[in-house]
């Protein structure tokens, strides 16, 4: 490159830009009505401007769109928080000009309050809006189900409370574990706390519906029942999540506990329940009764399972040895 080429070449962004002194535009203007290179930089010069000046405008754009879009979804929810306010108000001032107490008054409060976390709250928050509609939620049915608890003299709260944590913990634990991923201690192990929420809230739901029921014949097969088959997902889970061998080798025993379990459901149920249905000591193949198809089933599905779950871990051990 000529000397002449660098000392333009430094003056080209400046030039660019219309910010250089007279002297150093006319000593570039001329060298470029002379020098291809220099002519071919400050073209791609240019582009570049223009390409950087053009992604600064769409990020305005996207930005301005976006706070425009948070404003009015903010004002549509006002609207409907306004809105919600109408019954709130009329049923204060009716139900304390009939019974001159609050009474069901704190139903219809609720009632709406759950309303709200619903259709208000995804509106209004800007930040992990999931969460904090799935939290607004679960906490205003909750209050809900208390009042109309403590209005129908009922004791059933607990007992409900614990089948809505259940039910929306099984749905939802994966997706609320989801927003604290970055914190070390769940990282990576969102499964392990997943079973474990669901496992701990069976086990109180359980023991609230023991206390409500006051039966001593329900703790043994209601707690027996559910060791037995937690147990079993657990296992399940275990042998998919934390098995050190390849997926063919744990597809191989996932197949022979699922059929295992199957097959020997029956005879746990016998021993739990001290019942006599069939199970899977009474499979006989040169007898098909209705005291044996059950059992000759049962055993199939286990010879079965065995067979596929050993030609998978076969195949599995067979593939490591090829590609260690
Ligand atoms: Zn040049």
């Amino acid at each position: 490159m000529k000397q002449s080429c660098e000392i333009v070449q430094d003056l080209l962004p400046l030039y660019a830009d219309k910010v250089c002194s007279a002297a150093s535009r006319e000593l570039v203007e001329t060298h470029l009505g002379e020098c291809g290179d220099c002519q071919k930089k400050l073209a791609a010069l240019r582009d570049t401007e223009f390409e950087e000046r053009l992604h600064l405008e769409q990020k305005e754009i996207i930005g301005h769109q976006a706070s425009r879009f948070r404003r009015t979804a903010f004002t549509v929810g006002s609207c409907i928080a306004g809105v919600l306010m109408i019954p709130v108000v009329v049923c204060l001032i009716v139900n304390l000009a009939t019974g001159h107490s609050l009474d069901w008054f704190f139903i219809v409060l609720t009632a709406l309050l759950v309303t709200a976390s619903l259709i208000v709250v995804p509106l209004m928050v800007n930040r992990k809006r999931g969460l904090a509609t799935l939290g607004s939620f679960t906490v205003s049915l909750l209050l809900l189900l208390l009042t109309c608890c403590l209005y129908s003299g009922g004791h059933w709260f607990w007992i409900a409370a614990f089948s809505v944590l259940f039910g929306l913990s099984v749905f939802f634990t994966p997706f609320v574990l989801g927003q604290f991923d970055s914190c070390p201690v769940i990282h990576g192990r969102k499964g392990l706390f997943t079973m474990a929420t669901d496992t701990a809230l069976l086990f109180i739901l359980l023991i609230a519906i023991g206390f409500y029921v006051k039966n001593n014949a329900y703790w043994h097969p209601a707690m027996l029942n559910a060791l037995v088959f937690s147990g079993f997902a657990w296992l399940l889970f275990l042998t998919i999540r934390y098995l050190k061998v390849n997926g063919l080798v744990r597809a191989g025993f996932s197949v022979i506990e699922c059929t295992a379990m199957a097959a020997f459901v029956n005879d746990i149920e016998n021993w739990i329940l001290s019942d006599n249905v069939p199970g899977l000591r009474n499979a006989d193949f040169s007898f098909w009764g209705w005291e044996t198809f059950n059992a000759n089933i049962s055993l199939i599905v286990l010879l079965s399972g065995i067979c596929i779950g050993a030609i998978l871990i076969v195949c599995g051990m067979i593939r490591k040895k090829q590609n260690p």
